[in-house]
């Protein structure tokens, strides 16, 4: 890393460029968080549609390898079928843009002890339509600012910083074995 020069200097060069940098940095973040904002409507879709899915199989997940196969072409809220497209964030480089913790695969909903702070989907580097989320380092923190979007098993989400996505998909993959080890 660059040490940083003196601060007179550096503040020389802010005083010039300072309106000029806010304004770009206020329109870079505006279109980084209508970005996030974009993926968390996404995902919100994609995990009423897991609840409904849950909902018909006694409270179970599907299997975390296929969570998205089914639920695509499922219609969680009226006339807004889900399709594959669904499954891409817009500031992805790899194929699709999210992932369900390998140790929800399968979990019953109603036995998880903390579903407001498991993780139920989140934005992941991933070449699957159904991406398994198994490393917290693959969530990725360059899409939309450093912040990316969750959903937890309580439904509920929205754009959080990278680093604590990443614990809490390191907290939700202690779950283990179908998501369920600290309910007994
Ligand atoms: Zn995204």
């Amino acid at each position: 890393m660059m040490r940083v020069r003196p601060f007179l200097i550096a503040a020389g060069v802010l005083v010039g460029g300072y309106a000029a940098l806010s304004f770009l940095g206020a329109i870079l973040l505006n279109r980084d968080l209508n970005q996030v904002s974009a993926c968390e409507v996404r995902l919100g879709r994609l995990s009423l549609a897991l609840m409904h899915y849950a909902s018909d199989h006694d409270g179970n997940l599907p299997a975390a390898s296929a969570w998205a196969s089914a639920i695509v072409g499922t219609e969680p809220s009226l006339h807004q079928v889900i399709s594959e497209a669904d499954f891409k964030c817009p500031q992805a480089r790899s194929a699709y843009g999210y992932a369900m913790p390998a140790s929800l695969g399968g979990a019953s909903l109603y036995d998880l002890k903390h579903p407001e702070s498991t993780v139920l989907l989140v934005e992941y580097e991933t070449g699957s339509m159904n991406g398994v989320a198994t490393d917290p380092g693959a969530i990725p923190r360059g899409r939309h600012g450093g912040r990316v979007a969750v959903v937890y098993a309580d439904g509920h989400g929205g754009g959080i910083n990278y680093i604590a996505a990443r614990e809490e998909l390191a907290d939700t993959l202690k779950l283990g074995h179908a998501g369920n080890a600290t309910s007994r």
